[in-house]
């Protein structure tokens, strides 16, 4: 599989890199197979970003985007496969399970170890590579460059999260991923409007 069948890549020349990693909704053909019906309406794709983003190539942002659904590999997990969320309900880096609870896989179709690590080295691998080229591209031209997570989720999801999410949720990882003006000024747009907003980790 090429690159460009794995995500997409538009490059510019301002120090703003945008990745989507869960845009995708290709299952490839030689693993399709193994998923069942449910799991081929890719439910858990992080919907319309591609036209919530369509602004960034006038700002000459870099964005790179999966066309991999996030059930083959999610883009977004370590691929050492720990949690982002220790202790809590979550999905996993070659996840079994829809946000839901529902399987995705025909019975004895799961992926083994083996079929973990090949796409890690076919999916994941190149998405990242490709995300660090360009992050060290721009760091040679610019003293800060920032990378911008973009995703969009279901509102309410009992399994994952209680109630019902604000309309921007901006995680820092507990305020280890950018500083307090960078956050500062991605809030700044949305607050004192009726758009709900949430700042966590
Ligand atoms: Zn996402």
């Amino acid at each position: 599989m090429k690159h460009h069948d794995i995500f997409q890549l538009k490059r510019g020349a301002s120090p703003l890199v945008i990745s989507i990693p869960h845009l995708g909704t290709i299952i490839p053909d030689d693993i399709i197979g193994s998923y069942n019906d449910e799991a081929l309406q890719v439910a858990d794709t992080d919907w319309y970003l591609d036209r919530i983003y369509a602004f960034a190539s006038d700002l000459g942002a870099t964005v790179i985007a999966a066309n991999i659904s996030r059930y083959v590999v999610d883009l977004n997990r370590p691929a050492t496969g720990e949690s982002l969320y220790p202790g809590m309900v979550t999905t996993s880096l070659c996840p079994l399970e829809t946000f839901r609870g529902d399987e995705l896989y025909r019975s004895g179709f799961t992926p083994d170890s083996q079929d973990v690590q090949r796409r890690i080295d076919t999916y994941w691998r190149p998405y990242h590579e490709a995300l660090q080229q360009e992050l060290a591209r721009l760091r040679g031209r610019y003293a800060n460059v920032l990378l911008w997570e973009a995703h969009s989720i279901a509102s309410v999801l009992p399994r994952l999260f209680s109630g019902k999410l604000p309309d921007f949720n901006f995680g820092t990882s507990d305020g280890e991923s950018c500083n307090e003006q960078v956050i500062a000024s991605a809030i700044h747009p949305v607050r004192n409007t009726n758009i709900s907003s949430v700042v966590s980790g």
